[in-house]
C-alpha cells in the first residue's frame, strides 16, 4: 500500500520540515497550509524536482468541511492517508487576566480541535485497513505551566490527553497514536519575543542553541517507523526541561 502522509501546517517551520523528510524517505505528502501558499507551493515544486510525490493544500484545520474536503482531495490523488501529523498550531504571549474569550476559543479551535477533525477525517480508513499512524505536535508546555502562554500551554496539554486517549481506544485496531513535544524550536513561531529575549533563552539552554525544524522531523520519523510504540510523548527539548 502506498504510504501516505498528511502533515497539518506545513508551509514552513516545523510542518515544512517534517513533510520534505517524509517525502524523502517515499512517502507521498500533502502539504497543508491556511495563508501562506506561495511557500507551499515552493515547497512542492522543490520535492518534486528531487522526485517525491508531493501536493498541497489550503484548509483551515479549525473548520470541520474544510479538513473533510482536504482529506477526501488527498484520497483522490494520493490515496488514503495512513500518516497523519498534526503540526497546524498557533500561539499568543499574554497575562491570563488580558486574554479575551475569542483568543481562547481560537486557539483551542485549532490547536484542538484541529487534531480532532483531522483524526476523525482519516480514521475511517485506517479503521479498514487496520493499520495507521497519527503523530499529534504538543510542546514541553504541555506537560509543565507556560506563565503568559495559559491558553496555549492548556491546549498543547489537551493534546497529550488526546494522544494517550486515541493510543488507548485503537492499538486493537493496528493504529498507534503518539506525540512529539518540541522545546524552543527556531522558526517563525518563536519570533515574536524579540532579538532580546531570544538572546536570553538562547543561554538558559543546554546546548546553547535552539532546536532546528529538521531535529524535530526526524524524532516524527522516528515514531512513524516505530512499530511498538504507541501512547509516547517523546520530547525533544535539548535537556532544557526534564
Ligand atoms: P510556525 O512556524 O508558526 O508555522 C505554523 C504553520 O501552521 C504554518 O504552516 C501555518 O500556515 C500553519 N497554520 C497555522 N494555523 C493554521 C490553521 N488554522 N490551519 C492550517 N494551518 C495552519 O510554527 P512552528 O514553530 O513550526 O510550530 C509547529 C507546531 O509545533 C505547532 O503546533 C507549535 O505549537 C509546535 N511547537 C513549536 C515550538 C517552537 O518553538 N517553534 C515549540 C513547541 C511546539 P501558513 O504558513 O499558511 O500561515
Amino acid at each position: 500500500m502506498t504510504k501516505v502522509a498528511l502533515v497539518t501546517g506545513s508551509s514552513r517551520g516545523i510542518g515544512a520540515a517534517t513533510a520534505a523528510l517524509l517525502a524523502r524517505k517515499g512517502y507521498a505528502v500533502c502539504i497543508n497550509y491556511l495563508e501562506q501558499r506561495e511557500k507551499a507551493e515552493a515547497l512542492v515544486a522543490g520535492l518534486r524536482e528531487e522526485q517525491c510525490i508531493a501536493m498541497c493544500q489550503q484548509a483551515d484545520v479549525a473548520d470541520r468541511a474544510q479538513v473533510n474536503a482536504m482529506v477526501r482531495k488527498i484520497e483522490d490523488e494520493l490515496g488514503p492517508v495512513t500518516l497523519l501529523v498534526n503540526n497546524a498550531g498557533i500561539a499568543r504571549q499574554q497575562q491570563f487576566q488580558d486574554v479575551k474569550p475569542e483568543t481562547l476559543q481560537r486557539i483551542f479551535a485549532v490547536n484542538v480541535g484541529g487534531c480532532f477533525h483531522c483524526s476523525q477525517a482519516v480514521i475511517g480508513p485506517m479503521l479498514h485497513a487496520h493499520s495507521g499512524c497519527i503523530i499529534n505536535i504538543s510542546s514541553i508546555w504541555g506537560s509543565h505551566g507556560a506563565s503568559c502562554e495559559s491558553v496555549y500551554s492548556s491546549t498543547k496539554h489537551a493534546i497529550i490527553g488526546l494522544t494517550r486517549s486515541l493510543a488507548a481506544e485503537f492499538a486493537q485496531s493496528g493504529i498507534r497514536v503518539n506525540c512529539v513535544a518540541p522545546g524552543v524550536i527556531d522558526t517563525d513561531m518563536i519570533q515574536v519575543l524579540g532579538p532580546e529575549t531570544l538572546e536570553l533563552l538562547r543561554g538558559e539552554m543546554p546546548f546553547r542553541r535552539f532546536g532546528t525544524p529538521e531535529e524535530v522531523a526526524e524524532s516524527v520519523w522516528h515514531l512513524a517507523e516505530a512499530d511498538y510504540i504507541t501512547g509516547q510523548v517523546l520530547t525533544v527539548d535539548g535537556g532544557f526541561l526534564f
